[in-house]
């Protein structure tokens, strides 16, 4: 389970979308989530937008593996396709806040790998955000104001990322995705592997 988190802005969506276009290993969390959709964003693909009396019932059927306030609306992860993915030993990937990556982390212990990605200063964080051009001026400054509160999580995460050059970035994403891959603890099949080599009969 890898978890991806940074403030908005800080480019995690283009660095989750280009590792889930290169990387046909990892399939998406579609989060559920009760902020309105934005003209770009497809319901299903992007997120399954949901009424706030939806979400409170998915919350309280337990279909839920972690959820949160985000800016004022709800965010939740559906438990069913990450707990699949899981039992079939597929990779999934996570764009989520620090809130649900804690709540993540508690449940699934050994099986969380995270990153959170920085942008280089809060004035290029401002600025994205006025690029993208997407929400309203209080949305965007509503989003900078919680940028300062998701920024002091950094420490409870695996791994930094700093987003100056996205291309670095997502280089430096793809090493740890290679690396975790190829810790001893997630290579089962190793153990007759070595056990082979060890029989080996050099004549
Ligand atoms: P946005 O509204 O910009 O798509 O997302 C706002 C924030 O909500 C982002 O930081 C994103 O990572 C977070 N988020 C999206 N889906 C989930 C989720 O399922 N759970 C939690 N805890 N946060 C989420």
């Amino acid at each position: 389970m890898l978890v991806l988190s940074s403030p908005s802005g800080a480019g995690k969506s283009t660095i989750s979308r280009t590792l889930l276009e290169e990387d046909k290993g990892f399939e998406l969390s579609v989060s559920v989530t009760t902020r309105a959709r934005r003209g770009s964003e497809i319901d299903g693909h992007h997120y399954h937008f949901r009424t706030a009396r939806e979400f409170e019932n998915m919350r309280d059927n337990d279909e839920l593996l972690e959820w949160a306030e985000v800016h004022g609306n709800f965010y939740a992860t559906p438990r069913a396709p990450a707990e699949r993915a899981l039992s079939e030993g597929r990779d999934m990937l996570f764009d989520i806040d620090w809130q649900g990556a804690e709540q993540l982390r508690e449940k699934m212990r050994g099986d969380v790998v995270s990153i959170f990605i920085l942008p280089p200063s809060m004035r290029e964080l401002k600025e994205r955000l006025r690029r993208r051009a997407e929400d309203s001026a209080e949305v965007i400054a509503a989003r900078l104001a919680n940028a300062r509160t998701e920024i002091e999580h950094w420490l409870d995460y695996d791994y930094i990322v700093i987003n100056e050059d996205l291309h670095t970035a997502f280089t430096e994403v793809r090493s740890i995705v290679a690396a975790e891959r190829l810790r001893r603890d997630r290579r089962p099949g190793m153990f007759d592997f070595v056990t082979g080599l060890l029989d080996e009969k050099l004549t």
